[in-house]
């Protein structure tokens, strides 16, 4: 596979080299991350024999994480990345879903861990196996070619995450695009890259491995240093970041700090962006704080391997009255607008993004079903991406979701996922959540339940609610209101009337 070939050039030649470097918890170097994880994959290859389930690696930004899931994948074996975020029973569900018979993970507590019918290799373990395996685990065991690489799990609308499985190909496929993102791989060999997203965000797939490939530095920010707006441009002052990966809210918070300007971060070199629109004001505030830096727009959902498309943004884009693209496909990407009867939409029009080649996934982990509803093969994969765009001079335009799919702060949520939690809750009848808009983005979920009448204290009874999702939903996907219906309002063919529901939350 390109990407641990390239790796593997790096501990080579610049072993000493900082691969990883977190604000808390160390760095290693390149020496350090192809031995560690050479020597891990050998103890998993040697217990684990023929039993090649996909192994879970729970934690947040420490740099074992990396070390973790190249051990997986040097073993033959695909990774879950899982980060401390994600709410106990999800990770529960997800690793008995999985099957995994060994967990690695980057965390000293890890309670949550403890029920699972795996063997749980910590920090700790891990450095007592590296003191005594002797040896790297041999190339010819990695995963190549159709293997899968990781498998992220996103949002469903049944109230079940679907696993995406990316392959090696697909990944590499990627990298041999991304190296080229806002400057060539040859600037990009030791310049620092910011890691903002959970690994297990796929977005954060666009700095790790575009990180790695080029031989650069992944700087990883963690959620404590990202809730801190003081402690966060310390950081940033303090790391030499030169290219910049993140959702544009993050970017947007950050645009209302003096400190996020040139003279504070001087090697700012791009700035990359996906996962949600990055609208006119951000990239024109961008522009006057960072006179410099290239700003980049680049679209694609987790099952085309994180982005497909990208467009470096001019002045004339900016100050246009026209949205901004997201660009041109790279090398090994097609995509096609198609109407509703399936036909190829002229220039202009809109339609459903369709997107085709080698960044296509495989499908998702163990669920044909859903595979065979939004992916299809002719000799090449296709992916319907349920977004609606067109195509104008060339250039790629997302317009909306054509389904009940959000972005929130640049997170993944189908309403249906919080809808069919909160139907698990006694007393509940009919849910429907109806995202908050401000200036096109959203800016809070509002849940409509009906079942349970008109409760004396709805401000006790909604934070009970509420209490009771945070067990199963991850923070960003609970809603702030929970609005207490007699009857929920439906539509002539009796769905929740959506229409309705969002005069309702003006
Ligand atoms: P995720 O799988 O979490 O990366 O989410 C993928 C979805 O995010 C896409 O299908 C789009 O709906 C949305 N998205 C990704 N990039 C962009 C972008 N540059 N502009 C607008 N929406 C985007």
């Amino acid at each position: 596979m390109i990407l641990l070939e390239r790796i593997a050039d790096h501990y080579n030649d610049i072993a000493d080299q900082t691969a990883v470097d977190s604000v808390s918890d160390g760095v290693v170097s390149y020496g350090e991350l192809w031995e560690k994880s050479g020597k891990l994959a050998n103890y998993i290859e040697e217990k684990m024999g023929a039993d090649k389930s996909p192994i879970v690696v729970y934690g947040h930004k420490q740099p074992y994480m990396i070390i973790y899931f190249l051990a997986c994948v040097r073993s033959g074996r695909a990774y879950c990345p899982e980060d401390i975020s994600v709410p106990d029973d999800r990770v529960r569900s997800i690793i008995e879903r999985t099957g995994c018979g060994m967990i690695l993970t980057a965390e000293k507590e890890h309670d949550v861990l403890s029920g699972a019918a795996a063997e749980v290799i910590d920090i700790d373990k891990a450095e007592e196996i590296e003191a005594v395996q002797p040896e790297m685990i041999t190339e010819d065991k990695a995963v190549s070619g159709s293997d899968t690489f990781y498998i992220i799990f996103t949002s469903g609308s049944t109230g079940t995450p679907k696993g995406v499985q990316i392959s090696a190909d697909d990944l590499d496929s990627f990298t041999s695009w991304s190296i080229h993102l806002g400057y060539g791989p040859e600037d990009k060999e030791g310049a620092v890259f910011m890691n903002q997203a959970p690994f297990s965000f796929d977005l954060s797939v666009m700095d790790l491995y575009t990180s790695l490939a080029s031989g650069g530095t992944l700087k990883t920010i963690d959620r404590k240093t990202q809730d801190d707006m003081s402690a966060l441009m310390k950081t940033f002052g303090e790391s030499h970041l030169n290219y910049w990966i993140s959702t544009p809210s993050f970017a947007t918070m950050c645009c209302g700090m003096p400190e996020f300007c040139e003279d504070h971060m001087p090697d700012m070199r791009a700035f990359l962006f996906c996962g949600e629109a990055l609208t006119n004001t951000t990239a024109r505030r961008l522009r006057e704080k960072f006179p410099k830096a290239k700003i980049v727009n680049t679209y694609g959902p987790t099952e085309a391997t994180c982005a497909v498309t990208s467009a470096e943004i001019t002045d004339e884009m900016i100050n246009s009255d026209e949205p901004l693209p997201v660009g041109v496909p790279g090398p090994n990407t097609r995509i096609n607008i198609r109407g509703l009867d399936g036909r190829e939409m002229p220039e202009g029009e809109r339609g459903e993004i369709i997107i085709s080649g080698k960044n296509v996934s495989t499908g998702y982990f163990r669920d044909e079903a859903q595979t065979d509803k939004v992916f299809f093969d002719d000799g090449m994969r296709h992916y319907h991406s349920g977004d609606e765009g067109f195509i104008k001079e060339g250039q790629l335009h997302f317009t909306e979701r054509m389904d009940f799919q959000i972005k929130y702060h640049g997170y993944r949520i189908e309403l249906g996922d919080i809808e069919n939690n909160l139907l698990k809750e006694p007393g509940i009848d009919a849910a429907a959540v109806v995202p908050r808009m401000r200036e096109g983005a959203v800016k809070n979920l509002v849940a409509f339940i009906a079942g349970m009448g008109d409760p004396k204290d709805p401000f006790g009874e909604g934070k009970k609610i509420k209490d009771a999702l945070r067990e199963k939903l991850p923070d960003y996907m609970i809603p702030k209101k929970i609005v207490f219906l007699d009857k929920m309002p439906v539509t002539p063919n009796g769905k929740a009337d959506r229409k309705a529901l969002k005069g309702m939350v003006r």
